[in-house]
């Protein structure tokens, strides 16, 4: 991971009011790295941030707006994990409602979890990660080694 980290932010609907305060609160750190988002949580984000930018700083500041969550923001998110593209994840998922797209939310914090990337769920979580010294900071997160599994033998029959 270099200094600028890329940030992913996700908020399912009744956690998109804890995400925007959040971003609020802490936009002025927020601005000096990378974000990527679903749709619509990127939406709200990048315009709750910008009515607190001077001119000069909306000029730079843009979230990259990926598909909504339900219509595959997720599954791109998992994507661009699997290719190296996300260092951090704030995914405030909704503990208390059903999602109609939850295999692609469990498929997302899987993946996070299989690529070691700081992952957080919930507000306070996220205020740790935010204030650590380590996002200012290059890290390489340490990868388990998956060589075993790839170069497995699969024993099958030919017709
Ligand atoms: P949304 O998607 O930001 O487009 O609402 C979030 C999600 O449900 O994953």
């Amino acid at each position: 991971m270099e200094e600028i980290k890329r940030i992913a932010l996700v908020a399912h609907d009744n956690r998109k009011k804890d995400l925007i305060e959040w971003a609020e609160w802490n936009h002025e750190v927020l601005i000096h790295h990378e974000l990527i988002s679903t749709g619509t949580t990127g939406k709200l984000v990048e315009e709750a941030i910008n009515e607190r930018l001077n001119d000069e700083e909306a000029q730079h500041f843009e979230i990259t707006k990926l598909k909504s969550g339900p219509l595959g923001g997720d599954q791109q998110l998992g994507a661009m994990i699997a290719e190296g593209g996300i260092d951090l994840l704030i995914f405030l998922w909704d503990p208390m409602q059903p999602q109609p797209h939850d295999v692609d939310v469990k498929a997302l914090l899987r993946i996070s979890v299989l690529y070691n990337i700081p992952t957080a769920c919930n507000r306070s979580t996220a205020d740790f990660m935010i204030s650590s010294p380590l996002l200012n900071a290059e890290y390489e997160p340490e990868l388990k080694d998956y060589s075993d599994y790839i170069g497995r033998t699969v024993v099958y029959e030919r017709e």
